[in-house]
Parts: structure tokens; sequence; C-alpha cells
């Protein structure tokens, strides 16, 4: 099966093939990813208007150079594969029509994905884990912890009640005045920092309550930042050192409670595996805490390379191949419509067809 997938959900214009044949491992026959970060950075943020003309320039030449790079035609493709949400609903429509257009043209099936599906799985295309295993989604629009159990069968175990990590990231940096992408930055800064200056407080460590909260650790780094105003670069790299040590705790404490779950709700499963996603498992400090917490509870970690852990096509094709493999996708998403909202756990159904 060869499957082209497209990824417009955020701020990445990305197009992919992959191919899975027989038994074989499957193989990333390409894997292309514009980043608008540049586009962006002036404003702090993503700006969906932005976002979506971009997109509509960027994505024809995206998927020509995806098909070169795998050295196939579309004839050789069997299906397309689109991001159809969540996400800023303008690059949605961008990709999910070039899919519905080039879909039709080449009377393909066209299977409607969704983004945090592509996360969730992607632990089998570059590990080939088995179901089920525990994914923690940490980017700049989510932080959740997800049980993967099967192909559409996702249960969502914990989220953030404010903003997600990624966020967190971006807004420190941002009030330090560091710029944006805020994560790598606060990162760097913290390398050099004490992170022992600052007692900032760890959100929901020790709650029953399964979720992640990061507004009030942000109140306090800003109250922080305020009190000893104006800021030397030591002062910001002691922040960025106490802040990173204090969402690597919460986060530790966080996951260690699911992990503990797991062993709970799956007590047959002989080697239990966490996968991290997002671009925040970039994040030296967050892996390394959580790397030494799946070592005390028997726990594989699965990492995959930064360039599939961030937003990226080839998740999308593989989720496609998945789909058909498990006979989960219908002929025809022609009439499916972009959903900017769309939990995870709520796609158990065949998400092809007339948005169901
Ligand atoms: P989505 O949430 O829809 O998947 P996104 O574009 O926000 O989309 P990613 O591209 O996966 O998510 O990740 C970007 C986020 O990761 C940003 O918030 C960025 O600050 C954060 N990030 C990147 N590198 C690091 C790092 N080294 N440490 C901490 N955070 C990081
Ligand atoms: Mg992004
Ligand atoms: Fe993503």
């Amino acid at each position: 099966i060869r499957v082209l997938g497209i990824e417009t959900s955020c701020d990445e214009t990305a197009a992919s093939v992959v191919a899975l044949d027989g038994t074989s491992a499957p193989e990333i026959l390409s894997n292309i990813v514009l980043s608008q970060i540049e586009e962006h950075a002036a404003f702090g943020g993503v700006v969906p208007e932005i976002a979506a003309r971009a997109h509509v320039e960027a994505l024809d030449g995206i998927i020509e150079a995806a098909l070169a790079d795998s050295g196939m035609a579309l004839g050789d493709i069997d299906a397309i594969a689109a991001t159809a949400g969540p996400g800023l609903v303008g690059g949605l429509i961008v990709g999910l029509m070039t899919a519905k257009a080039i879909a039709a043209a080449g009377n393909k099936p066209l299977i409607a994905i969704n983004h945090l599906e592509g996360h969730a799985l992607t632990a089998r295309l570059t590990d080939g884990l088995d179901f089920p295993y525990l994914l923690l989604l940490v980017s700049g629009g989510h932080t959740q912890i997800v049980a993967v159990r099967g192909v559409g069968d996702y249960q969502r175990w914990a989220t953030t009640i404010d903003d997600a990590l990624g966020e967190a990231f971006d807004k420190t940096a941002k009030m330090l005045g560091l710029p944006y992408p805020g994560g790598p930055n606060v990162e760097k800064a913290a390398a050099s920092g004490n992170a022992a200056r600052f007692a900032f407080p760890r959100p929901m460590k020790g709650s029953a309550q399964p979720d992640f909260s990061f507004s009030g650790l942000k109140t306090a780094v800003r109250q922080a930042a305020t009190a000893i105003a104006p800021l030397s670069d030591e002062d910001v790299a002691d922040i960025c050192a106490s802040f990173q040590a204090a969402v690597a705790d919460a986060l530790g404490d966080r996951v260690g409670r699911a992990l503990n779950r797991f062993r709970q709700e799956f007590p047959g499963k002989a080697d239990p595996a966490l996968v991290v996603a997002g671009g925040v498992a970039a994040n030296r400090t967050i892996k390394a805490t959580l790397e030494a917490l799946c070592v005390q509870a028997g726990f594989t970690f699965v990492a995959p390379p930064l360039k599939l852990c961030t937003d990226n096509a080839a998740m999308i094709a593989w989720a496609g191949i998945e789909r058909l493999r498990a006979g989960m996708a219908e002929e025809n998403a022609a009439d499916f419509v972009p959903r900017s909202r769309w939990p995870l756990d709520s796609i158990s159904a065949p998400m092809v067809g007339s948005g169901r």
C-alpha cells in the first residue's frame, strides 16, 4: 500500500509518501515539511489568516516535491490521506480540498485523518509498537495522555485544564523577552541557569484528578520576573531553569500516575511502553525525567525522531495506511467537512464518509 499524506492543520505545510509492502517494515519514501515559523515570528504566535494563505501558496509545490522525492507518480499511489481536524479551519480547508481534488482526479480513495490520531500512531511507524501503549502528547496546542488501544480506539486519560505545555513555554519566553518559538529558547537559556533559585509551583502535583494545569505556573513566573525587574541574562537563565524544573516535576507526577493506571488496566501487557510526541518532546530535561520514570516503572520509553514527533505528513499517511489495513477507511470522503475541534476519543467510528 502506498499512501500520500497531507498535513495543513497548523503552521506547517507538509506532504509525504509512506509505503507498506506485505509484512516488511513500513517505509517513509518522502517527508517534506515547510515550517511557517518565520512568517509568524514577528507576531509571537501563529496568525490563522497568514497560515491559511501560506498553505495555499505552498501546498501544491510541497505535494509535487513529496511525490518526486518518493520516486512515485500519482498513478502509483493507492490512497490520499489528509488531516481533517482538529486545527485552524483555514488550513484544514486548504489541505482537505486539495486532497479531495487529487483523489477525484486520480480516482483514488480519500481518507480524512484526525491529526491527533497521526501523532498517536507514529510510534507504530517508527518503532513497530504493539497495542496497547501510552502516549504523552505535548505540543503547542495539546497536552494529553492517551491510552492507545487500537486503530480508532483511543482513551484520553488526561488533558490540560488551561494552557498547553508548549504554549506555557512560549508565553514564558515572551514574558522574559526571548524570541518565538519559546520552547527551544527557554531550554537554551535554562542550560546556564540555577534551577533552585525560584521555587515555582508544581501545578496538580499529587492531585487525584489526572489532568494538567500550567497557568498558575505562568503567573508565578510573571510575579517572580516583575519582582526582580529589570532582568539580567543571569536572572532570565535562572527563571528558565526553575520553570523547566517545575514543568518536568509536574509532568513526571502526572505521567507516573498514568503509568500506574496503565499497569492496572492492562495487567497482561508484557512490554508496556510510553511514547512521547509533540514539539515539547525535544526538551532534554523533560525527556530525561520521563526516561527515568519509565526505567523505574518498567516501561520502555519511546521517543520517535523529532521530525516525526512534530507536525508532519508521514504520520498522516501512516494513519491512512493503518485505517486501510484495519478496514476503517470507507471509499468516499468527498463530503467530509473539516473540524476545528475533534477530540481523539470521539473517533472510534469510521471517520470517512459523511463526517459522522
Ligand atoms: P499541534 O499542537 O497542533 O500539534 P504545534 O505546531 O503547536 O501543533 P509542535 O510543532 O509539535 O506543535 O510543537 C511546537 C511547540 O513545541 C511550541 O510551543 C514550542 O515552543 C515547543 N517546543 C519546541 N522545542 C521545545 C523545547 N526544546 N523545549 C520545550 N518546548 C519546545
Ligand atoms: Mg507547529
Ligand atoms: Fe501536532
